[in-house]
């Protein structure tokens, strides 16, 4: 055989499996049917969780579901500072220990902690998860006042002082070899509300990317979209909150939906003042405490980040919650692919200028169709 010869009848082996590949291949892709489907659960994060998925069968995507919550309880246990579990060095296990000898912790919750310490170093301080002392006040005041809303009752701003003496997080020593967790201060203890569900989320996204690319998982509001939906669109749709809906109108047919982003491989998350807020002499006083002032922040009614990492999306809601708008801008013009949607005090709306790739309503107003 001539060497053109075997060049031709190579060439042709390579057109025919191409030309049998293009009948093959669409036909495959036709016949794969998807189907959507949607799971809820509130065992885990004191929340809600909720799974959308696209499968071929409703077994396939219970097998992937059943994965992703037995995952998620790990961390829901690890994460947690109000339980105890046989043999887990989980954070109550830790907030009771860590002042008497360091405390070797499971992998997952050394790495959240040294991720939110690197963070405080590099002057990231807003969010400052070893401000356990003055949050825990606020929780049980909180608590008390949702339970008893006529002895409601504000924190005695002397305790409050008392306890931000204890929140620096050079105090909280790791040894990154051995894995633990030392408090230099017995009166230190660690909250980590702020990122744990954000944390949690990433860490079963390269099982969910390989099993399920077409999902949506939904811890509580903090959002994770995968691959596009399997049904044509080229996103998936995610609302935002108005912070001040009005629940009659909603109960009536309104909406509750201050606008609607259009994500895929993205993570969307909100921290707002509608959560977990009691009331004080007709003030709502919510969850989030600015660490200068000890007291909630009045700096925002929500704010939403859209980014890749679900952690740092859950880090960085809080930490622009509590900053003022022109401080967060100018925090999240320094990162790249962050953006933000702040809803201020007064009601009005600010975007950085990255959200309107994904915001409806700065679509709408560019003249972009949104879907
Ligand atoms: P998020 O809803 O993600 O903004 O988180 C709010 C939760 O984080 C609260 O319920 C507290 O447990 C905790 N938290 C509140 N304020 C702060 C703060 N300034 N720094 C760190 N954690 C905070
Ligand atoms: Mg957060």
């Amino acid at each position: 055989m001539t060497r053109k010869f075997q060049w031709v009848s190579f060439l042709s082996a390579l057109l025919a499996a191409a030309l049998l590949a293009g009948c093959v291949f669409p036909l495959a892709a036709a016949e794969k049917s998807w189907a959507k489907f949607t799971r809820r659960e509130n065992s885990i994060f004191d929340t809600e969780t909720t799974f959308i998925g696209f499968a071929e069968t409703e077994q396939e995507f219970d097998r992937v579901w059943g994965e992703v919550l037995s995952r998620l309880r790990r961390y829901d246990q690890v994460f947690d500072a109000y339980h105890g579990y046989d043999n887990l060095h989980n954070l109550y296990y830790l907030n009771r220990h860590a002042f008497q000898e360091p405390v070797a912790v499971p992998q997952e919750l050394f790495q959240l902690i040294s991720w939110c310490k690197q963070q405080w170093e590099s002057g990231l301080r807003s969010t400052n998860i070893a401000m356990g002392a003055v949050l825990s006040i606020w929780h049980e005041y909180r608590e008390a006042g949702i339970n008893n809303p006529d002895s409601a009752a504000l924190p005695p701003m002397a305790d409050l002082e008392k306890a931000s003496g204890h929140t620096s997080f050079d105090s909280v020593v790791l040894d990154e070899e051995k894995q633990t967790v030392f408090y230099a201060d017995p009166d230190l203890s660690l909250d980590i509300g702020a990122v744990a569900k954000g944390w949690a989320a990433d860490a079963v996204l390269p099982y969910l990317k390989e099993s399920m690319p077409s999902f949506l998982l939904s811890l509580g509001g903090n959002v994770y979209a995968g691959d596009k939906p399997m049904d044509g669109r080229s996103a998936w749709a995610v609302g935002v909150q108005d912070p001040r809906a009005d629940m009659l109108s909603v109960s009536l047919g309104g909406t509750d939906i201050l606008d609607i982003v259009d994500v895929r491989d993205q993570t969307v998350v909100t921290s707002g003042d509608y959560w977990r807020f009691y009331v004080v002499d007709g003030q709502r006083y919510h969850h989030i405490i600015d660490p200068e002032t000890l007291m909630p922040s009045r700096q925002m009614l929500s704010v939403t980040v859209i980014c890749k990492s679900s952690a740092l999306a859950d880090f960085l809601s809080t930490t622009l919650f509590v900053l003022s708008y022109e401080e967060g801008l100018a925090l999240v013009q320094g990162m790249d692919g962050v953006e933000a949607m702040w809803v201020l005090p007064d009601g009005s709306v600010q975007c950085s200028p990255g959200m309107a790739a994904y915001a409806r309503s700065l679509k709408n107003a560019a003249g972009g169709t949104g879907k």
